[in-house]
């Protein structure tokens, strides 16, 4: 055995003996059934009331920055409505200081999505050109935002949901999303 063959084999070993202590707390096969059936229903649904049942209101500027995160209104030009910025502890939305109220409103409500939704990246940077035609995150985004913003609210036998959305102050282009 070569010297390297040696080391190779000890440093094997090592890793063999620093095994798992854990196992014991292993959920049985069952169990982890039922908890990736747990994990599955921690859906949107289940973030956005968690979220409005502890901020006790479903405005997302004062959730917004009740959880710190910094919002300013700049001319975005014609292509973006907002911006979700991140980096290190820094979290910033930045809404486009031309839209209507409730454009703005939707935007920080989307952006907020992001911060909620999409947190795994350590830095994270968003430019907003896809709200109408949106991919995997947009989507995500948009739709946390049809569900924070009517939250409060219950379709009526009967209603459609252009009218559960339009009482609620979404903007009629995101109706698709409820
Ligand atoms: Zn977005």
């Amino acid at each position: 055995m070569s010297e390297v063959e040696a080391r190779a084999k000890s440093e094997s070993k090592t890793d063999n003996e620093s095994g798992n202590r854990e196992k014991k707390n292993k959920p049985k096969p069952a169990d982890t059934a039922a908890l990736l059936k747990m994990s599955r229903v921690m859906t949107m649904e289940e973030i956005v009331s968690k979220l409005v049942k502890r901020h006790k209101t479903n405005c997302p500027f004062t959730i917004a920055r009740t959880l710190g995160i910094h919002i300013q209104f700049h001319d975005l030009g014609t292509n973006t409505r907002g911006v979700y910025y991140r980096k290190l502890r820094r979290r910033l939305i930045v809404i486009h200081n031309q839209l209507s109220a409730e454009w703005q409103r939707f935007v920080c409500a989307h952006e907020l999505g992001h911060d909620r939704l999409h947190r795994g990246m350590s830095r994270f940077f968003l430019e907003e050109h896809s709200y109408f035609n949106p991919g995997k995150f947009e989507r995500q985004a948009n739709l946390f935002a049809v569900k924070l913003l009517t939250s409060f609210d219950e379709a009526q036998s009967g209603e459609t949901s252009e009218q559960i959305c339009a009482r609620n102050g979404i903007p009629v282009e995101m109706h698709q999303f409820y």
